[in-house]
């Protein structure tokens, strides 16, 4: 775990290393101390990291996919060993409980797992005869040098949803995690090297905007994966497209749960105390919004309230902790903001999270769970992601009403229902325009060997991440078409050829 007022540099050619001596502050968001520094990469950095990947990844690219994967098992076998470690360095930094923290790094290990199926994975496809003697192949090629760039939410399970498909495939690997908890992908990188992999297939570089620009701009730098928020995402998808990269850019989200009238209500307001509240609402899958159909509001209104007040807010330290506090004071402010925006534009301010003060962790960045009724499309609390423990209970009439809803909303990222009824289901499956769908699950976030991944604004790009998508994205199609005639002559031919 972390020690007090440490100094975190970057990661290049298996050392940790940097030439800025531009450090930001790392916060412990339950106290607003200072427990620590990152050094904010400048352009000699960046080239260090440049020439690093790059020479890494002649080597690795030759290297066979077996051995590959072999060197991957090494490093979930590490992952296991160090994870109550790497569990306490997200809390530390991010505030989660320790259980979420632990939760996290188990599904970004899945990815790794998914990842030593690599030999397999890359096998290609094959056509004898397609045309008289001529047989055609396709195989998938590494790019040369990824880049991913993360958020804070999920300091270890974004980017392992990133670079552990990319080095597989035979990439060298650039991560610019969150400036705001970077600890976590320093001990990931060096536990891979414990692993056996070569130096600078996989390095860190830590910085802000200034060093994503340089690798949105970096010709050397074949594919961006980004995980973040919105706006940021459509700036990133867009330089990054215009440079000529494959890109990846995934956005914010306002997922929706609806609550039929014949929904196991205890189910789903279990289901809702999780997602809601679960890391303070900081989560891309966190429910934000429950659309309560028919008569089932007012019970469930009151159901959600009454266990909302048990919720143990408290530091990650502290083992009966359910919900810790949120990133930073501006982040606070800006959540309390929201609550009093919510007010003003007539939404019903169930429980209010605002003021709770820890004894002990006064100036820590708390915010207690919050509930809005009676929200309605037009307020901002419905159409913006406020990232934070407040869930608006939005009133539909009937399921038409409740689906209508979740597709003329902007975001897209996950949505779910809860129903006995197996027609409404299907047909929520089927027209929900959203790319990740539950029934009677809260939080739908596909396994390691499906693919993770919204529509609309919550996603620009064509591939989503890890599973199928994650191979298809680190490698490049090639389509072999070959022939061995016995007498090479046999004259040109000016006609497109069919077999
Ligand atoms: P953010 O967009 O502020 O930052 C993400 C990354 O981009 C960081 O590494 C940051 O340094 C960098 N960055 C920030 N501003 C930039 C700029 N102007 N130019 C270039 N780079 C910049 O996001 P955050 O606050 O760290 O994370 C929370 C957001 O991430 C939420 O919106 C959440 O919904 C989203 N998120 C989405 C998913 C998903 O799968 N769709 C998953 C996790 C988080």
């Amino acid at each position: 775990m972390s020690k007090k007022n440490y100094q975190i540099k970057n990661y290049i050619n298996g050392n940790h290393v940097s030439v800025s001596n531009n450090n930001l502050d790392i916060i412990d968001p339950s106290t607003g101390e200072k427990i620590g520094e990152v050094a904010l990469s400048e352009v000699k950095d960046f080239e260090n990291a440049i020439k690093s990947s790059e020479t890494a990844y002649q080597n690795w690219s030759e290297v066979t996919p077996l051995k590959r994967s072999r060197i991957i098992s090494k490093y979930k076998e590490n992952i296991e060993k160090d994870i109550q470690n790497l569990a306490k360095l997200v809390s530390s930094e991010h505030g989660k409980t320790l259980e979420d923290a632990k939760g996290s790094v188990i599904r970004g290990l899945e990815v790794v797992e998914f990842a030593c199926g690599i030999p397999h994975l890359l096998k290609g496809e094959f056509s004898q005869n397609v045309g008289t003697g001529i047989d055609s192949w396709s195989i998938r090629q590494p790019l040369g040098i990824a880049a991913g760039i993360t958020p804070f939410n999920f300091p270890a399970m974004v980017p392992m949803w990133m670079y552990p498909i990319a080095i597989a495939c035979g990439n060298s690997f650039i991560l610019k995690p969150s400036e705001k908890d970077p600890s976590c992908s320093l001990r990931l990188a060096e536990l891979f090297s414990e692993s056996g992999l070569p130096d600078g297939v996989f390095n860190v570089l830590n910085g802000d905007k200034d060093i994503v620009n340089m690798l949105l701009n970096e010709p050397k730098v074949q594919s961006i994966s980004f995980v973040g928020s919105t706006p940021v995402a459509k700036y990133i998808y867009e330089v990054s497209a215009k440079n000529g990269k494959r890109v990846q850019a995934l956005g914010g989200a306002k997922n929706h749960l609806v609550v039929m009238p014949d929904a196991n209500i205890d189910l789903a307001v279990d289901g809702i105390m999780g997602a809601a509240y679960g890391s303070a609402g900081e989560r891309c899958m966190a429910v934000s919004v429950a659309v309560a159909v028919g008569d089932i509001a007012d019970q469930l209104v009151e159901e959600i309230n009454n266990k909302a007040q048990t919720l143990k807010v408290a530091p990650w330290t502290d083992p009966d902790a359910e919900m810790g506090p949120v990133i930073s004071i501006e982040h606070k402010q800006k959540i309390e903001n929201y609550i009093e925006t919510g007010k003003k534009e007539g939404a019903r301010l169930v429980l209010d999270g605002r003021n709770i003060s820890i004894q002990g962790y006064e100036k820590g960045n708390f915010v207690g769970p919050t509930l809005f009724d009676n929200v309605t499309k037009d307020m901002t609390i419905y159409k913006e992601e406020i990232f934070g423990p407040v869930l608006s209970v939005v009133r539909a009439k009937n399921y038409e009403e409740a689906i209508n809803l979740i597709n003329s909303h902007s975001y897209g990222n996950g949505t779910s229902i809860y129903t006995s009824d197996g027609e409404i289901s299907r047909h929520f499956t089927t027209n929900s325009n959203i790319g990740m769908v539950g029934v009677n699950v809260p939080i739908p976030v596909p396994m390691a060997f499906h693919s993770f991944g919204g529509w609309k604004q919550s996603l620009f790009g064509d591939h989503a991440m890890h599973g199928t998508e994650g191979v298809k994205f680190y490698t490049k199609l090639k389509t072999v078409t070959s022939r061995w005639p016995k007498s090479i002559r046999s004259g040109p031919e000016f006609v497109m050829p069919t077999n």
